[in-house]
């Protein structure tokens, strides 16, 4: 038998309801809230994630799947939403429209990883990115609209981690520091570590591994190099949060793994769905779009993982059943089987969850059907139906029996549908 590539999941109809429930909250939230949809291919050039996630980054050196195509072009599935969209932005020249600019995508990604709970090699991934807007003010407002988004859908236990991890002027100086402190516990870092002390020393903070993670925790803090200006950036969030009564907690300590983030960084983490805790992450990334060969124009963003979600929700005991039908029509033979038929289709336009005996079962057979599939309502069709022109209508709930006509709009009124 053929199987599912590893690491990859099916969402099968029982689960997918819950999922299109999420989705439609992102969506409402994210027009509540002013953001676009943007859609975009699946791949992109290879060169596209080298320069926008970063080359030092664990994405790009280890979980990118890359592939070549019938022409030789190097083309990577998306591993992240951020690079695509400031691609499509410089691309489609959006930053010459009215700024700030917001839009959110709902995709899915593809990384190469140890697949476990809550990590998987495709995910599905809401994100928003709000281009041109500098002030605390932008990213007070971004990060509670994510907030918003888990009132919304309910989610619980649930707590705001906020860092910054200064700008091109103090990063170099808290470099230096970072890079003396591990360059003298050199002996003790892993592997993947020890060549990021003199590319990317900021990113051992981010690493795994329970002794760098240990070492890392005494390693000096951005907050204490931030530049007078990203200090002052990094209070006004601070004061603006605290006007709007949001809760949150500084975590010196996030970094956020990709290459591009500057000042403001921050996480959603859940206390309720075990180690990939990480339900969002997102930060500010001034300098990005330049990069990618735009106007120096300033981005702010963030990602949530659906599949994490999915499990803060189900921890919560959250879950959302697959609709049922509201009536089930049971043909006794050939005539009544085509009065079940016109039947359904009249209640299917007008927009009635109809169902009928479609494979030929016996009566018997055909209740004890629509009772496992859950039709809220049963009616037999047999030729004394047809003659009287009239129905029992069987409340599956209770048992009660109603008589009515024969006739869509009756019908739909007796099921309380109308
Ligand atoms: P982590 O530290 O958990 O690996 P990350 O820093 O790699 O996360 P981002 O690139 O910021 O994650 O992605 C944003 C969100 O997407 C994460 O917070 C998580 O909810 C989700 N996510 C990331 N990678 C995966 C994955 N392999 N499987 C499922 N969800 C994922
Ligand atoms: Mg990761």
């Amino acid at each position: 038998m053929l199987q599912k590539p590893r690491g990859t999941i099916d969402i099968l109809p029982d689960k997918s309801v819950m999922w299109q429930k999420v989705e439609t909250i992102l969506r409402e939230t994210a027009a509540t809230h002013g953001y676009g949809e943007i859609r975009l291919p699946t791949f992109e050039v290879s060169e596209l994630y080298k320069r926008g996630v970063g080359d030092t980054s664990d994405v790009v050196q280890k979980e990118m799947y890359s592939f070549y195509d019938n022409d030789g072009r190097s083309l990577s599935l998306r591993p992240e939403g951020t690079a695509g969209v400031v691609r499509s932005v410089i691309e489609n020249s959006l930053t010459s429209g009215a700024m700030p600019l917001p839009v959110y995508y709902l995709i899915s990604c593809f990384r190469y990883e140890k697949p476990e709970a809550g990590r998987s090699r495709e995910f599905y991934q809401f994100g928003a990115e709000l281009f041109g807007a500098e002030q605390p003010c932008a990213d007070a407002d971004i990060i509670l609209f994510v907030a918003d988004i888990f009132k919304k859908l309910g989610i619980k236990d649930i707590s705001l981690e906020i860092n910054s991890i200064g700008c091109k002027h103090c990063r170099p100086i808290y470099n230096k520091a970072l890079h003396e402190y591990f360059e003298a516990r050199r002996s003790e870092l892993c592997d993947t570590c020890l060549s990021r002390i003199d590319s990317n020393p900021l990113r051992i903070l981010d690493c795994k591994s329970p002794i760098c993670s240990a070492i890392a925790e005494n390693a000096p803090k951005t907050i204490d190099y931030l530049c007078p200006e990203c200090a002052e950036h990094f209070n006004e969030l601070k004061s603006l949060l605290d006007a709007a009564g949001a809760d949150y907690k500084v975590n010196p300590s996030i970094v956020r793994g990709l290459d591009y983030y500057r000042r403001t960084v921050f996480e959603f983490v859940s206390t309720a769905i075990g180690s990939q805790s990480t339900i969002c992450g997102g930060g500010r990334y001034d300098g990005l779009v330049e990069e990618l060969g735009g106007p120096a124009i300033s981005g702010i963003g963030f990602a949530m993982g659906l599949t994490r979600i999915m499990l803060a929700l189900e921890a919560q005991g959250m879950v959302e059943k697959p609709q049922t039908a509201d009536i089930y029509f049971a043909p006794m033979d050939k005539k009544a089987l085509t009065f079940s038929f016109t039947m359904a289709q009249k209640l299917y336009d007008m927009g009635i969850r109809a169902d009928f005996d479609k494979v030929g079962r016996s009566l018997k057979a055909q209740m004890k059907y629509a009772d496992k599939t859950g039709a809220k309502y049963v009616a037999v069709i047999g030729e004394t139906e047809i003659e009287s022109g009239e129905i029992k209508l069987k409340s599956m709930a209770d048992s009660t029996e109603t008589v009515v006509s024969l006739d869509a709009e009756v019908i739909a009124k007796a099921i309380g549908k109308i």
